[in-house]
């Protein structure tokens, strides 16, 4: 069923060939928004295009890197040639990367006093590996908005959907680039809202609790399918008692997009969890 309000915009999704933001493109060419699929690698992004095609949609995958201003630049010059204008930004594109990990979720003495060449402490990330995944979280979702946020000025139901996690108000162990770096999105989130809101955009975030993806199937699982002891750990701190689906975060999102429903609301990072952020453990 077609969403009469946001029929005919134009949406740009980076990291649109992945699991949870080619759910939500697949889910706006659904409801009738033309949607530009933005994503590192070409072949994720024709993929998901070419779903929404062939549902009825109207689609375009665009290689992009969200790092590089001038892939951004370019990929908006096709998106506002072939489709218009950019109504509805997600920043999607995002992830970890091991680079950015340490092994152990606490610092252990022994480490520092008999190293192992197996474990990679705080003190053995290296500057490169740290820089990176706080680059892709936080510079790849600050790019996009510079140059998609210019065409959207003055023009109405434009808004800025951004992608934190449930790390940034409280860290996840082992991750600190990944953690400072939705944190940051958050920080951001609001920067904009109030920078925005005179210019008439809307920029909220949303932040998923914990799902099962492709980018974390490896921490999270085990070869035989069973559960790793962090993801009991999660799912024992999640209260709904079960990992996210990608159709969990839908209705926040067309909430969040739709300006008859959410034209008032800006600068909040709604969270979709299962009740995770609400619960203290005990
Ligand atoms: P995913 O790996 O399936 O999707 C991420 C996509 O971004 C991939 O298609 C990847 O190719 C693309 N990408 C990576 N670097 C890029 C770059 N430089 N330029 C353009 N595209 C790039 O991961 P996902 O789980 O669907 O995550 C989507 C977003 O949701 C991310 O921002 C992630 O941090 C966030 N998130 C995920 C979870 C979860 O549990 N999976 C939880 C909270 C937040």
């Amino acid at each position: 069923m077609m969403n009469e309000n946001l029929r005919g915009k134009v949406a740009v999704v980076t990291g649109g060939g992945g699991i949870l933001c080619g759910a939500m493109a697949r889910e706006l060419g659904r409801l009738g928004v033309k949607v530009a699929v933005l994503n590192r690698s070409e072949e994720k992004a024709l993929k998901v295009a070419e779903e929404i095609n062939q549902a009825g949609g109207t689609a375009l995958g665009i290689a992009c890197n969200v790092l590089d201003q001038a892939s951004v630049i370019a990929a908006q010059a096709v998106v506002t040639e072939k489709l218009g204008p950019c109504d509805i930004l997600i920043n999607g594109a995002g992830g970890n990367d091991p680079r950015g990990v340490t092994s152990k979720e606490t610092l252990q003495l022994e480490d520092i006093t008999c190293p192992d060449a197996g474990v990679k402490t705080f003190f053995d990330m290296e500057v490169a590996g740290f820089d990176y995944v706080f680059q892709l979280n936080f510079m790849g979702t600050f790019i996009p908005s510079q140059i998609f946020a210019k065409q959207m000025a003055g023009r109405e139901g434009v808004t800025i959907i951004n992608i934190s996690s449930m790390s940034a108000p409280c860290p996840m162990t082992k991750v600190p680039a990944y953690s400072a770096a939705k944190a940051a999105i958050n920080n951001f989130t609001q920067w904009m809202a109030v920078h925005m809101a005179e210019a008439g955009i809307r920029v909220n975030a949303i932040a998923p609790g914990f799902f099962l993806t492709e980018q974390n199937r490896t921490l999270l699982t085990n070869p035989d399918g069973s559960y790793t002891a962090r993801a009991e750990k999660i799912v024992t701190h999640t209260p709904m008692r079960r990992f996210g689906q990608p159709e969990d975060l839908l209705g926040t999102l067309v909430w969040l997009a739709d300006d008859r429903m959410s034209g008032f609301v800006t600068g909040i990072v709604v969270p979709v969890d299962g009740g995770f952020m609400a619960y203290s453990g005990v």
